[in-house]
């Protein structure tokens, strides 16, 4: 049984703009995600350990963002909107209630950018809406002379490895359907690149996975492509440290001490871990040519957050 939910607010502004994400606003159609990544940030007791249970469609979205769009769009306030930062905008359910598409069709009226953050492969569904935005959208003034397109599709990995995938990621499409995704997403003509979000430590971290990732992903001939390291919090039985640790406990018993000594210290690997992580990285970018922007001149971060 799905909840449905009243909001009063859809379109969120945010502080400042990400130099990879470039969101300048968010939207999220639903809150809790059916994917239930272990890692997920948005973990935790609000959502129990099974956060389909928690899933929630807001009923009266697409209301609140005409009004929302409409006030912004009368100030030529336009922004990237990034859909979405806190659930995924193609999860399941949206097959049934198209909140995500009717967003769009909204976004679309008010010539709003976008950019789509998911691990799906039904964002090839919404292609005929999102053309249409990718011609029509109103870039952010400070953005035009940077960038050519006004939608970018962003699939997000942690693995390529469907049964890594399964362990880490249970509710989502596997890592083998979000490829085919990408590559019907490139073939349409769209900006569309891949976020290795996050990169399990010792898992697909190591050398030889960032380099099958790096090569699949530059045969496909991503546009960019964003690594990052881990973060994990809590240690209550919903709280993403502890679902790693368990599921870690369970399928690589191996590495559990590992993991202990990464954590020891905080929500992140220490210092030392994130050097050695970006300097294996880089090379690999260098090799295979990979850029680490959506846009050519946007300033990058090579020790971003994940
Ligand atoms: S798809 Fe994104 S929002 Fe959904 S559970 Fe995974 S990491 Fe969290």
């Amino acid at each position: 049984m799905i909840n449905e939910i009243y909001v009063k607010s859809v379109l969120n502004k945010t502080k400042r703009r990400d130099t990879w994400f470039l969101d300048d606003y968010t939207i999220n159609p639903y809150s809790a995600c059916s994917f239930n990544c272990l890692y997920c940030y948005i973990r935790g007791s609000k959502y129990g350990a099974n956060m389909e249970e928690k899933l929630s469609v807001k009923v009266n979205a697409v209301e609140i963002l005409e009004r929302q769009l409409h006030n912004r769009a009368k100030k030529n306030q336009h922004g990237i909107i990034v859909l979405s930062s806190a659930t995924d905008p193609y999860l399941p359910i949206e097959k049934k209630y198209q909140l995500t598409r009717q967003i769009l069709e909204r976004i679309h009226h008010y010539k709003f950018p976008v950019h789509i953050l998911t691990k799906s492969d039904l964002v090839v569904r919404d292609f005929d809406l999102l053309e249409k935005i990718n011609r029509d959208a109103i870039l952010p003034h400070d953005l035009q002379p940077l960038l050519s397109h006004k939608v970018f599709v962003t699939f997000s990995f942690s693995t390529i490895d469907n049964t890594v995938g399964k362990i880490f990621e249970p509710g989502a499409p596997l890592p083998g359907r979000r490829i085919e995704a990408l590559k019907e997403t490139l073939a349409a003509g769209f900006h569309s690149g891949v976020s290795l979000m996050p990169l399990l430590p010792y898992i697909t971290d190591t050398e030889e996975h960032l380099n099958a990732m790096f090569a699949a992903f530059s045969n496909l001939q991503v546009r960019y492509l964003f690594p990052a390291s881990i973060t994990l919090f809590g240690n209550k039985p919903s709280d993403s440290m502890t679902l790693m640790f368990q599921a870690i406990h369970k399928y690589y018993p191996a590495l559990e001490e590992k993991y202990i000594k990464l954590f020891a210290y905080g929500h992140q690997p220490p210092s030392w871990y994130r050097n050695e992580f970006y300097r294996r990285v880089a090379p690999l970018r260098e090799k295979y040519h990979l850029k680490d922007s959506i846009g050519s001149a946007i300033s990058q971060n090579p020790t971003h957050p994940s």
